[in-house]
């Protein structure tokens, strides 16, 4: 698996504000134009080469961080409540376009589809109870009545019981691992999803869903 304290997938471009890759970085760049894309962390990095030519974000090692980066990065805060914070962030981000939405992955026997969620006018809420079913959401993307559009639950451990699938059947949901959150919040790998059409399955004709 990755260490996420030292292979940061992302950097915030400081003077455009924008998301990047460690690809669309530059290793002359001067200290202080990339910060680590961790909203815990936010400490300097910068870009460096991997023997095999493969570009990758790197923090500073300063001891003067604002924050430590290990602590930022570290296993204290659970893996679960960890995930659901980066989602938070990632698609609190998209829905105020400072950066793009984070994609869906789904694995398909065509191969990786990929959805960009377009989901205007909606809200982000964390530890979203549906009161009709009585149920606990670990991110939930709603409208502006609070009607829920897309339910995410992130599996730490624990999968979706089946008694909650059919409470949920109603809803569009979809199940994303907490490592995988933590690996790569932009690209969220769906492991389980219901109510998204049945053809995308097999054909994984749509582009945009929502
Ligand atoms: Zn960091």
């Amino acid at each position: 698996m990755a260490n996420t304290s030292q292979n940061i997938p992302y950097a915030i471009n400081v003077e455009t504000g924008r998301r990047i890759k460690p690809e669309e970085g530059s290793n002359n760049a001067r200290k202080g134009l990339y910060e680590c894309f961790n909203p815990e962390c936010r400490n300097h990095v910068f870009v460096s080469i991997s023997k095999n030519g493969r570009a990758f974000f790197k923090h500073y090692p300063n001891k003067n961080d604002v924050i430590d980066y290990k602590n930022a990065h570290s296993k204290s805060q659970d893996t679960h409540t960890r995930a659901i914070e980066l989602l938070s962030h990632f698609f609190k981000n998209g829905l105020e376009r400072k950066s793009p939405m984070p994609l869906l992955l789904f694995e398909t026997p065509d191969g990786v589809q990929k959805i960009l969620p377009f989901l205007p006018k909606c809200i982000i809420k964390k530890e979203f109870t549906i009161e009709a079913i009585n149920k606990r959401i670990d991110l939930a993307i709603v409208d502006e009545n609070n009607n829920p559009i897309l339910l995410i639950e992130v599996n730490h451990k624990h999968p979706v019981p089946l008694e909650k699938e059919i409470a949920l059947k109603q809803f569009w949901w979809i199940e994303v691992n907490a490592k995988d959150v933590i690996n790569d919040p932009s690209n969220l790998v769906v492991r389980k999803h219901r109510n998204f059409p049945y053809e995308f399955d097999l054909l994984g004709a749509q582009d945009i869903l929502f």
